[in-house]
This record gives structure tokens, C-alpha cells and sequence, in this order.
């Protein structure tokens, strides 16, 4: 069938693979050096063995029974040496063939599960990421004990063992059907049992459509199962972000080789500017603040009132544990820490905290929301739920309430950059960067009115670090709330350098972490999945790595902004005749 289906029908699109090579169609087998074909030659020379063994043997027990040596052979029983021998030889060459094709395709089946060449591939990786300028030189920094290298996690396969998706004509009616309304694309899935194809037949009929080409888009290559339901309805096909790798940050003594997803040229190359000076000044040093996801429905009653005693009785700490006891039915990993009311008139919004485990937690939070609103009905039954949410909680958007609350993860990583790293790797002064962040950071966002937002660029590092690692990049909002503080100390050499973000929003579980790329990125940075040792710890060692790799782009932007300052400084007030390097350094 999957022959016909080639032969009848034309490509989806002309991208090629580059690499990926199906094991049925471009390689020469063995077996093709047979003069006739593999079945039929298989029947003789059993047929050929079999005999020549029953030939064999009934001779044999004939020359025993009647006591003649067994040296003493005759003609037939030459030809029926001869005929075994080389049958033998056959069948040991058949099963040598099957043996010479494993050896061929090897290369190809098992390029994502060998362990040497991932093992090698770990290693050119660390050799890479490997400090060029050796800790000490120049500098007084001694680094902390580094634990040993966490095991190497074969890469799960990703690609597709037939990388050209082809049509039938049997899909092409679906597309015509698709086309004139009469199939609903939404259903094509369902329809096919095939996520691939359902993604071959949506994407043909939408550019027959719109009339529009969506060539570069590609539709091959990727797992449509895995987002089945989860994470993506409709795919068509799937866009290409580079990944690049800033690092080894080091942080609380582990070295973290952070991936970012970007587009955005030279913040890679910033960022990893930054690990450098961090690295090289003996790291950063983050802690955990507060761990707690939130959701915030709001409910209305007949009077303000009514929406008080309610307010009252869920911040009772009398009712607390009763509370918990039903907020935590949900879920093993959520459990309930707190719940905060806000009044607006006749309408109460509950801002309910819990932990998620290795989980960001927004669907766990929301299931132990429900418990408590289905509970609450029986002594509240005027209590009307407007909706699960009410926008206090607040998702996705600048909130207040997340700046000074909290929301996910609230981390504050420090580090102090030895003056000689800020000269000779960030090329400025400890005086203009403290300087320039009273200036920009606080004073600048102030003028602004930001909120949540003093800081030069946190968002860049945290979106880039999302998508690549699967989180939800929509949460760059509240996520990228950061102030970053610098202030000079011992006597002015050294720079203290901070990140405050009170809501990191990560998980290493659901949502997009289980895809193959970003799932590739989580075990990268050693915390793919859940962590064995403690619920919870792979998702708060990914939010520091976000603060860490936040606190590596300010430091390393903002060095650019003031040496970049100074020099127009100069030019400004005509003192260009200055030699500018020295003044910037
Ligand atoms: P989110 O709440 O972030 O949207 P999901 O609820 O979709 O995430 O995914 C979390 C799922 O993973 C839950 O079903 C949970 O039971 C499961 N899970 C397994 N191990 C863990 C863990 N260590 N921490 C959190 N969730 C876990």
C-alpha cells in the first residue's frame, strides 16, 4: 500500500530532507547480488540441505548397522557431500546477508540511540563550551568543586523513517472535500488515525485556499502525535527557530550550558559575554525565594457583603486546613499555600498559591481552584463563579500583583564581577555600570512607570530560554519582571551585581517540555522531566538557570551601553582626541 500510494501520487512539497535517509528506498542490499529471487533461492538450497542431510544420515546408520567404515563413501554419497557443503554455505551466507545488512544500515537506524557518538558528541560539546581563558590568569578566582557530569540521556528519534510525506489519490479527495466544506479540517485527525497526513491534507487544502504557497514551511520532520491534544490543533506544519548555547554559566557551583531559542542576533553572543564574566569572577550564587502557582476566579453575590463573609471565612486560618484537604484532591504535587482575596463591590477574586512539583502547574492549580469553588457551594450557595479566572491570578499579563506577589518562582541571583573582569571582558568600569543602572534601570523605569520592568533586557534571555526549553512564551510577560540593582563594593573595585524576578513561570513536565527538541534542551541543562530525588527541583534549578542567564545578558548589555556611552560622551564634548580605550577602561 505505502508502494501505490508513492507511485500514484506527487509530493507535498519539494523541501528534502538533508540527512535523513529512508531505510527502504536509497540503500543497496546484499541481497541484490542473487541471481534469482531471494525467496525461490531460499526454497532450493533448503530443500537441497535437507535432503542431502536425510540422504547423509540414512547412509550413515545403514553403514553402522551393517558394520562398513564410514571412510568407504560412494559416488551418491559425494554428490550429497558436495550438495550439503554447499547448501551450508548458502544458508550461512543467508544469514551472513541479513548480517551484512545490519552492519549497512546501522549508521542510519541508530544515529539517534548511539551512545558512543552521543558520548562523543557530549564531549566536543564541553570542549566547546569550555572557558577559553583559564581561571586564574590574570585573575584571582577560585572556583568551587564541580559535581561530576550528569549521565548522558540518549537523544529520543525525532525524525520520520519515510521523510517525504506523498498524497494519495485517496487524500487527494479528502483535500477536495476539505476544500469545499464538506470535511471539517479541524476533524482530519480523528478521520485518518494519522496526524501526519491529517497535517499533508490540512496544509494542501489551506494553499488551494488562500491561493498562497507555503513552501519553506516545513511539513516532514516533525512528530504530529506528540502535540496530538497538548499542544498544537491544526498543525500545517512547524517553524524553525535556531538554538544557540550561552555558557557555562555557573551558578551555585554547577556549570549550566543554557540553550536559547532566537532569531535575534548577537544575543547569544551577549549573553555568553556575560557567563564568561560571571564564570570567570567565580559565579553566581541564586536562591529560592518563594515557589507557588496561582489562579484567581472571581466570584459575585447578591451583596458586597455577602462577597465580605466569604473573603473572611476562606482568609480564616481556622479554615485553612479544610480548604487544603479539598484544594489538594487534585493533584499529588499541588497543595494548596495560601489564598488571598480582593474585593471589588459585590464580586470577590481569590488568588489561590500552591506548588506544582516540576510542573509551571497552571492545569493543576486550576483543578484544585475547581474543588474548592465546587465545595464552597454548599455554605455559599448564592455564590455565583463569574469564571475560573478573573485576571488577579495574573496570567500573561503586567500585573502588579505578580510583581509584588509573586507567581511561579521568585529568584534573586547575585554575583560579584571582579573589577579586572569588567575591564578586560566587559570592557567598562564598576563606576559607569553603577552608574548607568541608576540611571537607566531604576531612574529610566521610574519615568517610565514601568512595571516589573527595571531591568535592561530580561526578557530577551528569559523567551529565548522558554521556547527553547518549551515553555509558555507568552508568560515572557510576567516572567521578565526583573529589577536588576549594581553597586560597587570592596572599596569600589568589584561590582555587586543583582537580578530580582519574582515570577519565574518554568516546569520541566507538560505542556511543550515533553516534545522531542525542547525535551532535548531540558536534558541539556540536566533537568529533562521530573526530578527523582524531590518533586519539584528540576523546575526550581530551570528557574535559576532563567535568572542566572538573565543576570549574564544585563551584565554583558549594559557593559555595552556604557562603554558605548562613554565613547560618545567623548565625542560629544570634543575630547575624541583622547585615547577613548583608555577612558572607557
Ligand atoms: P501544567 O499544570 O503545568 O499545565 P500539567 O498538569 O499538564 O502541567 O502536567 C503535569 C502532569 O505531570 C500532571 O498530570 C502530574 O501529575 C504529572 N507529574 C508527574 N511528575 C510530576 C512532578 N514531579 N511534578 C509535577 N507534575 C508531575
Amino acid at each position: 500500500m505505502e508502494a501505490g500510494r508513492r507511485s500514484s501520487t506527487k509530493p507535498v512539497q519539494s523541501l528534502k530532507p538533508t540527512k535523513t535517509v529512508s531505510v527502504d528506498e536509497d540503500l543497496t542490499k546484499a541481497s541484490d547480488a542473487l541471481p534469482l529471487p531471494l525467496h525461490l533461492s531460499n526454497a532450493v538450497f533448503f530443500t537441497l540441505f535437507f535432503s542431502a542431510v536425510y540422504f547423509l544420515l540414512s547412509h550413515w546408520r545403514e553403514k553402522i548397522r551393517t558394520s562398513t567404515p564410514l571412510s568407504v563413501v560412494t559416488f551418491s554419497e559425494i554428490i550429497a557431500i558436495l550438495a550439503f557443503v554447499a547448501s551450508f554455505i548458502y544458508l550461512l551466507g543467508f544469514f551472513g546477508i541479513d548480517f551484512v545488512q545490519s552492519l549497512i544500515l546501522r549508521p542510519q537506524t541508530e544515529v539517534w540511540n548511539s551512545e558512543d557518538d552521543d558520548e562523543l558528541a557530549d564531549v566536543l560539546l564541553r570542549k566547546e563550551d569550555a572557558r577559553k581563558v583559564p581561571c586564574g590568569q590574570a585573575l584571582d578566582c577560585s572556583l568551587p568543586p564541580l559535581p561530576p557530569p550528569a549521565p548522558i540521556v540518549t537523544v529520543q528519534k525525532v525524525l520520520d523513517e519515510n521523510p517525504v510525506t506523498v498524497l494519495t489519490e485517496e487524500d487527494e479527495e479528502l483535500i477536495k472535500s476539505v476544500v469545499a466544506g464538506t470535511t471539517p479540517s479541524y476533524s482530519l485527525e480523528s478521520k485518518l488515525g494519522d496526524c501526519k497526513r491529517g497535517a499533508a491534507i490540512r496544509r494542501e487544502a489551506l494553499q488551494r485556499l488562500t491561493g498562497k504557497s507555503l513552501e519553506g514551511l516545513p511539513l516532514d520532520g516533525f512528530d504530529y502525535e506528540s502535540i496530538l491534544g497538548q499542544c498544537c490543533e491544526m498543525p500545517v506544519g512547524y517553524v524553525q527557530i535556531p538554538v544557540g548555547i550561552a555558557g557555562p554559566l555557573l551558578i551555585n557551583g554547577r556549570e549550566y550550558s543554557v540553550p536559547m531559542a532566537t532569531t535575534e542576533g548577537c544575543l547569544v553572543a551577549s549573553t555568553n559575554r556575560g557567563c564568561k564574566a560571571i564564570h570567570l569572577s567565580g559565579g553566581a550564587t541564586s536562591t529560592l525565594l518563594r515557589d507557588g502557582m496561582t489562579r484567581a476566579p472571581v466570584v459575585r453575590f447578591g451583596t458586597a457583603k455577602r462577597a465580605a463573609d466569604l473573603k473572611l471565612y476562606l482568609e480564616d486560618p481556622d479554615n485553612f486546613d479544610t480548604l487544603a484537604v479539598v484544594f489538594n484532591r487534585s493533584s499529588r504535587f499541588g497543595r494548596l499555600q495560601g489564598i488571598k482575596c480582593a474585593i471589588a463591590g459585590k464580586n470577590l477574586y481569590l488568588r489561590f498559591t500552591c506548588t506544582t512539583g516540576d510542573a509551571m502547574g497552571m492545569n493543576m492549580v486550576s483543578k484544585g481552584v475547581q474543588n474548592v469553588l465546587d465545595f464552597l457551594q454548599t455554605d455559599f450557595p448564592d455564590m455565583d463563579v463569574m469564571g475560573i479566572s478573573g485576571n488577579f491570578c495574573s496570567d500573561k499579563k503586567p500585573a502588579a500583583v505578580n510583581w509584588i506577589e509573586g507567581r511561579g518562582k521568585s529568584v534573586v541571583c547575585e554575583a560579584i564581577i571582579k573589577g579586572d573582569v569588567v575591564r578586560k571582558v566587559l570592557k567598562t568600569t564598576v563606576e559607569s555600570l553603577v552608574e548607568l543602572n541608576m540611571l537607566k534601570n531604576l531612574t529610566g523605569s521610574a519615568m517610565a512607570g514601568a512595571l516589573g520592568g527595571f531591568n535592561a533586557h530580561a526578557s530577551n534571555i528569559v523567551t529565548a530560554v522558554y521556547i527553547a526549553t518549551g515553555q509558555d512564551p507568552a508568560q515572557n510577560v510576567e516572567s521578565s519582571h526583573c529589577i536588576t540593582m549594581m553597586e560597587a563594593v570592596n572599596d569600589g573595585k568589584d561590582l555587586h551585581i543583582s537580578v530580582t524576578m519574582p515570577s519565574i513561570e518554568v516546569g520541566t513536565v507538560g505542556g511543550g517540555t515533553q516534545l522531542a527538541s525542547q525535551s532535548a534542551c531540558l536534558n541539556l541543562l540536566g533537568v529533562k522531566v521530573a526530578s527523582k530525588e524531590s518533586a519539584g527541583a528540576n523546575s526550581r534549578m530551570l528557574a535559576a538557570v532563567v535568572a542566572g542567564a538573565v543576570l549574564a545578558g544585563e551584565l554583558s548589555l549594559m557593559s555595552a551601553l556604557a562603554a558605548g556611552q562613554l565613547v560618545k560622551s567623548h565625542m560629544k564634548y570634543n575630547r575624541s582626541n583622547k585615547d577613548v580605550s583608555k577612558a572607557s577602561s
